[in-house]
């Protein structure tokens, strides 16, 4: 175990308080493991009959975090669930007698409160937050496939109301200090500097009676009517989770045992099940994708802290959705925008998209009207090249068209210093093409946004051969600063993201040409876990981008990426997707139906052919599969982990499978290529499996370390 000694200072002022500090050595934040538990423990003991201390405070040594929670390696090491379920009773046992100390106890959070952080908290006498935007309080065992082990089951329903705690627990969803004082989380809510002073005060009439701890138990509404939240939270659990996530429903279990009376005791009940979680292919999948990309962060394969040179201009050429969306999240930041499109509509149109962006978050009460002012204050809209002498960086967000991009890219560099980094947002085209004859290729690169952009959290930097190092860590800098997690791709057509994409849409459209359902093929990947379908996928992307994208990767890929031929007809027929209204379903506001004609127009007749849903998964998830492969064998990726990283955050492949590489390790090579081998006798060449995935089969070798993949 690494965590030396010595995680808790104690100093005792004259009044009779406890200063209790955690302050893990050698660490950045606090987080929880057994050595730190029975520290916790032993000063318990240690305290528990001395007469001199009337309370104690339990706070952090931390800068701006309390406690970030439990310590995920420990979690990762749990072989059993025996030994998870033996973990999470320990961790039970000690803050039951912190919750039953004799002096009262009050929690001075201030920064992340996080899962046995927050469990910790949930088991003093008392909480105090600071009104700090880095204060945040939430229990989000479930994002990571487990449900909170220490307590945190039993105690929240008794101190919020229960459909607030199963709401936190169930989503995983934090809080900021306001919401949490509302919600009954948390007591009183102060200014950081006088933290220290609350908790003591309130620690001292804690003890002498003059404050009462807020009342704990299930409030006599929810007593009477936890059947029904219970009943309705499960159900929305199932529908939510589709079958992929146990861990909501088993936290729906917990908190149930709880607050009802059942044989096995809530608190066993949530140990149980914390320990069969936690060994769960599921668990190990999702802790294993949050390690990932914390390994991304720390390791973009370019020394970024030395290198990267500060974007406080930026400059975005093209409003339109993804210029808008870019431009509003670097103002969000705190950058300097100049915006420029070809005229006052589209510029209009952008201004008005990145305000929307803004409002959306002032609604949800994360910043004020004069937030979103400020935001908009940053953007300097404009039709001509000027404004850009001194801009650090430009990202060029026009239409997919290589000509009008090199054009583009002309037109910046006479307008923009030596030193200003060039990106293109191109979704398909290779940056090379786009540099081909420019002034100063060492600048420019790739920046692969993603729509919505506010939303979507990847950003895949795309590099050629020629992009200085300090362009490329200034761009990822960049992305990091927005709140993206980044990877770095070499340079060729559809980089990773959209290349993998690729052969797994044009299957999708290719099964509807067989006569598969629309609807059929849509159910079959959401029933895989994508959170959409294919086909409601090109729809939203738009069907003449998407023509547009394939047709570059047909180009560069030859026959593997030969779009179906019935895909060009719909997109003549003048369907374009959502944007009007009209794909492969027809859309009235938010509802949509499948578009009966489509069938006619891929040359298919009405009756449907039945196709199992096993088989329209295997051809486009193998597909996706063998593709990502190919771009890690042909070096477009630098690592599996990127590419487990770029699916999950880019492109919506099932975290509960750690990503395609991880997926491919717990089926093994060999069954991988068993499968592909199959469909390409069946359906064709493009199936062949990756000359790479080949020789892992032969030599039994996988992806990443064994640790690191999933059991299968
Ligand atoms: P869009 O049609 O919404 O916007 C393009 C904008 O560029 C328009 O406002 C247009 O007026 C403007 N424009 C055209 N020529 C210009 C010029 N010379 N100077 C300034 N502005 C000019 O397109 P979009 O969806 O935002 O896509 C933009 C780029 O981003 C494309 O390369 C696309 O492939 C890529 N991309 C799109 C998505 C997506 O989901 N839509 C995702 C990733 C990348």
């Amino acid at each position: 175990m690494t965590v030396p000694a010595g995680a808790f200072r104690q100093e005792r002022d004259p009044d009779g308080v406890l200063l209790l500090t955690l302050d893990v050595p050698g660490e950045k934040v606090n987080t929880l493991n057994p050595e730190v538990m029975t520290e916790l423990g032993e000063a318990l003991s240690e305290l528990t009959p001395r007469v001199d201390v009337r309370g104690v405070v339990l706070r952090s040594g931390k800068p701006d975090s309390f406690i970030a929670g439990a310590d995920l390696k420990e979690v990762r090491r749990i072989k059993s669930a025996a030994e998870g379920e033996t973990l999470s009773r320990d961790a039970q046992a000690i803050l039951d007698r912190l919750e039953g100390l004799g002096s009262p106890v009050v929690a001075a959070i201030h920064g992340a409160c996080l899962g046995g952080g927050l469990e910790t908290a949930l088991a003093c006498r008392y909480r105090i937050a600071t009104d700090d935007p880095k204060t945040t309080l939430g229990l989000p065992e479930v994002m990571l496939g487990l449900i909170p082990g220490a307590g945190g089951t039993q105690r929240l329903p008794r101190l919020v109301r229960l459909a607030t705690a199963l709401d936190l627990i169930l989503t995983g969803r934090t809080v900021k200090a306001a919401r949490a004082l509302k919600l009954g989380l948390v007591d009183e809510v102060v200014a950081e500097p006088v933290l220290l002073l609350a908790a003591r005060k309130a620690a001292l009439a804690l003890s002498d009676g003059t404050l009462e701890p807020r009342r704990r138990g299930l409030r006599p509404m929810d007593r009477l009517l936890r059947p029904l939240i219970l009943r309705k939270a499960r159900a929305s659990a199932l529908e939510k989770s589709r079958g992929h996530y146990p861990a909501p429903l088993r936290a729906i279990d917990a908190v149930g045992a709880g607050v009802t009376t059942t044989s096995e005791p809530g608190p066993a009940v949530e140990a149980r099940l914390f320990g069969e979680l936690a060994v769960s292919d599921v668990s190990r999948a999702l802790v294993s994708v949050f390690f990932a990309s914390q390994e991304a962060k720390k390791d973009a394969g370019v020394p970024e802290d030395a290198l990267a040179r500060e974007v406080r201009k930026l400059a975005v050429i093209g409003a339109g959705l993804m210029g808008a969306g870019i431009a509003a999240a670097s103002a969000d930041v705190g950058t300097q925008v100049r915006l420029k499109d070809t005229s006052t509509e589209a510029l209009g149109r952008g201004l008005r998209q990145a305000r929307e962006v803004f409002e959306e978050r002032r609604r949800r009460g994360s910043i004020t009207e004069r937030d979103v002012q400020k935001r908009m204050d940053r953007l300097s809209p404009t039709l001509e090249y000027t404004g850009l002498r001194r801009a650090d960086l430009v990202i060029e967000a026009v239409f997919e068209d290589l000509d009008l991009k090199r054009a583009v890219l002309a037109d910046v560099e006479a307008a923009t210093g030596e030193e200003c980094v060039y990106a293109s947002n191109t979704s398909s085209l290779p940056i090379q093409e786009i540099a081909k004859g420019c002034r100063r290729p060492t600048r420019v690169l790739g920046m692969h946004f993603f729509s919505p952009v506010h939303r979507m959290p990847l950003l895949e930097v795309v590099v050629t051969s020629e992009t200085d190092a300090w362009a490329t860590a200034t761009a990822v800098a960049l992305g990091r600063r927005l709140g993206k997690h980044v990877i770095v791709v070499r340079d060729a057509a559809g980089f990773y993201t959209t290349r993998t994409l690729g052969p797994y849409l044009n299957e999708a459209a290719r099964l509807v040409e067989e006569g598969a359902a629309i609807e059929g093929v849509d159910a079959a990947l959401e029933t895989f876990g994508f959170p959409v379908g294919p086909l409601a996928l090109i729809d939203e992307v738009g069907l003449d981008v998407a023509a547009k994208v394939s047709g570059v990767l047909h180009r560069h890929f030859g026959a593997r990426m030969a779009p179906p031929e019935g895909l060009a007809r719909v997109l003549e027929s003048g369907r374009l997707g959502r944007k009007n209204r009209r794909g492969f379903y027809a859309y009235d506001g938010k509802k949509k139906k499948v578009d009966e004609d489509v069938y006619g127009l891929v040359g298919v007749d009405t009756t449907r052919r039945p196709f199992d849903p096993r088989e329209i998964q295997d051809r486009l998830v193998f597909a996706f599969l063998n593709e990502a492969v190919l771009a890690l064998q042909e070096g477009v990726l630098r690592s599996p982990r990127d590419g487990d990283v770029g699916a999950i955050f880019g492109l919506g492949f099932p975290p509960f499978l750690g990503g395609p590489f991880r997926y491919l390790d717990h089926l093994g090579a060999r069954f991988a290529c068993q499968v592909l081998e199959r469909l390409a006798t069946r359906h064709g060449e493009r199936f062949r499996p990756a000359g790479l995935l080949v020789e892992m089969a032969k030599s039994e070798t996988r992806f990443h370390p064994a640790l690191e993949a999933a059991r299968p």
